[in-house]
Formats: C-alpha cells, structure tokens, sequence
C-alpha cells in the first residue's frame, strides 16, 4: 500500500482560481470528522500492506482542531499498519498557523507540512485573493521549524495575469533561499465554475500568452536547479531526498486510499470516487457513497505512460508489457515514432520526456498514448 489520503473540505473563504471540492460551512467539521472515522473502520479490509504516507489534504486542514487531528490519527493507527519511516503530510495555509497549532501536529506525528503560500508579492496574493500576506508566509515557516517539523513544502503558482517578470524573479529567489525541502510550482488554469473562469469569459481577465509562460518556467527552472533543487517531475522540485513520497506514488500508480467527500482512491485495478457533497456523504456513508469504474487494460496502459512521462525518471518498457503485451505491440510503433521526432528518449529500458521539453509533456503524451 501506497498511501492514505484524508481530504479536509474546509476553507475560511474560497480564492478565485480553485477548484478543489471543500466549502465555508465550517461548522459541519465536528460531523464530518466522525463520519471520516467511520470511512477509516469501514475501509481497514482493503488494506494488507503497511501504510507508506499519510496526507491530510483539502480543503484547509490546518483548521482541524487537536481533538479532529486525534480522532483521525487514533482511527488510522488503531485499524492499519504503518511503516516505522511513514511519511506524513499536512497541507496548510499560512494565515492559520500558530506555534500551538504546529506543536499539536508535531505532537500527533506529523513530520512533513505543505504551505499553500503562491507568491511573495502581495499584489499576486490578492488578485488571487488568498487570505494572508507576504510577510506572514515566511513568517510561518519559521514558526513550523521551531515546532520541530523540518521538512516544509511550500506551492507557488505563474502564468498569473498582470504578474511581471519581476515580480516572479522575486518569488522564486526569495523560495529558494528559505529552509525548505520542497517547491511545487503549477501554471494557473481557468476551471469551469470558478471565479477566474467567470472574470476571463466576461472579459476581465485574459490569459498571459505562452511565450511569458515558458519565460516563466524557465527562471522557475534555473533559479531552483541553480540553489541546488531536483527538478524531478513537471511542477516538482526537492532537494535531495526529499522528493513527496506520497506523490510519487501517485506517479508510480501504486495503490492509495482516498477518504472523505471527493476523495479517490485507487487499487491497481479499479478507480473510486467519493460521492462529493458534505451532506450526502455524512448522509450516506452506510449506504452508497462513492462509484467505482473498473479500469480496462488500455486505460490502465495509457494512465501509467501519463503518469510516468511527467516524471524526471520515467516509465518502464517492462512494466507496459506486464500491464497488456497486446497494447504494447501495437504501441511500440508510437514510440518510436515520438523518438523519431526528439520528443522522447529511451535509455536502459526506461522511456521519458527530457526535463527540458516538460512544457510540451502535454503535446507529448497525447503522441503517446492509444
Ligand atoms: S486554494 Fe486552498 S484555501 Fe483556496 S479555496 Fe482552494 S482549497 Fe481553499
């Protein structure tokens, strides 16, 4: 087993550009944590294998209080096992941590926190309209390490309209010169149903064109490569060591359960989907809560080259064979074809995108896939 993932559907306010299923109801979060426990008991048989990363994502699941965080890590360590290395991660927003509330997550195991800060400049921040400021993101991080938690990830995000060159530059240098082990950096999208895809359609906001985008990630890039980061896949960066161990298991399609409304969850052979409604979910859970889709050997074969070719690594030629000899037949022609062009490598049995042709994986992977 890979890992567990427990979404936390909370936010104090909700930024313009986010998609993610959570809600300002906070006061459903007592409900809503019980019924996650529940999932947590009813899901223990699935599970053989010791657990490798525990993720509360969200959501904001730094509002989580001592007594939820409680109930949610005795649930998990009284019904599975966990490896003596366990990696385990909890998403933050800058605006709620505290000393208190770092010590309570030190004090409950949790050795890994991820900050959602998205830019050092507090112009960006408000166009985005997160709730905290430049200074109050730095602030944290050293209020996490004095909690004893060393190992802090922090998101950034680019492509944002009307942010300049500059103002990037600064972000990202400002990044790289923190005590941090991990940067995650994605492009801004226009999802269906947020604010940001309401501005740009009425014509308020435009899209900034490709050329900044790629001038973007590759000061992105250079900054990082330069203070001694791994670029070791499409948005990720580490330093040595201490790449997500939880995402790459994503990557490498290992098995994960996902808990709570919204959340998937994955087993090698079939994806499910967590029914995603607050109401439903608590509602139903001894009912019918989720859909589950069983996956066929060609999606099977295309999730594993869409995965893999956004890793530095990449996939294994072996590993298609072993998932369906027939779609590797018929597939080999397509790779060799996409090596023709210079679009992909082949090195020792492994296939993958050069890190300097990321920005095209897009273009790439539909090459690739039957
Ligand atoms: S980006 Fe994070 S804090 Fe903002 S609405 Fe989405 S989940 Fe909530």
């Amino acid at each position: 087993m890979a890992g567990m993932y427990i979404h936390i559907p909370f936010c104090k306010s909700r930024c313009i550009y986010c998609d993610f299923y959570s809600t300002t109801y906070l006061h459903y979060i007592d409900d809503l944590i019980k019924t996650e426990v529940k999932e947590i008991i009813q899901r223990k048989n699935e599970v053989l294998e010791p657990i490798e990363t525990i993720y509360f994502g969200g959501g904001t699941p730094s509002l989580l209080t001592e007594k939820h965080i409680n109930q949610l890590v005795e649930a998990l360590l009284t019904n599975y096992s966990v490896t003596s290395d366990i990696e385990f991660t909890i998403e933050v927003n800058p605006d709620d941590v505290t000393i208190e509330q770092a010590l309570i997550w030190k004090k409950a195991g949790i050795n890994r926190v991820s900050i959602g800060i998205q830019s050092f400049d507090d112009a960006v921040l408000q166009f985005l309209s997160r709730r905290h400021s430049s200074v109050q993101a730095q602030d944290v991080i050293d209020t996490i390490l004095r909690a004893g938690i060393t190992n802090i990830g922090i998101d950034l995000i680019y492509g944002i309209p009307g942010m300049s060159a500059q103002s990037w530059n600064m972000s990202v240098m400002k990044a790289s010169t923190l005590p941090i082990k991990h940067i995650s950096a994605y492009h801004l999208t226009y999802e269906r149903g947020t604010p940001l895809y309401q501005l740009k359609h009425q014509g308020y906001v435009q899209e900034v064109p490709d050329e900044i985008s790629i001038e973007q990630y590759k000061t992105l890039r250079n900054i990082l490569l330069t203070a001694g980061f791994e670029h070791y896949e499409i948005s990720n960066f580490a330093l040595p060591g201490y790449a997500s161990k939880h995402n790459s298991a994503y990557w490498a399609a290992k098995p994960y359960i996902g808990i709570g409304p919204s959340a998937h969850s994955y087993n090698g052979v079939s994806r499910r989907w967590n029914i995603a409604s607050i109401d439903d979910y608590i509602g139903k859970i001894n009912e019918n809560y989720y859909e589950i889709e069983y996956l066929t050997p060609v999606q099977r074969f295309n999730e594993y080259i869409m995965t893999r070719l956004r890793t530095q690594k990449g996939g294994l030629l072996s590993d298609l064979k072993n998932i369906d000899n027939d779609c590797f037949s018929k597939w080999e022609k397509q790779l060799h074809l996409a090596q023709k062009k210079g679009l992909v490598s082949i090195e020792n049995e492994y296939f993958f995108i050069d890190s300097q042709q990321w920005l095209l994986s897009d273009y790439i992977i539909l090459q690739l896939i039957l």
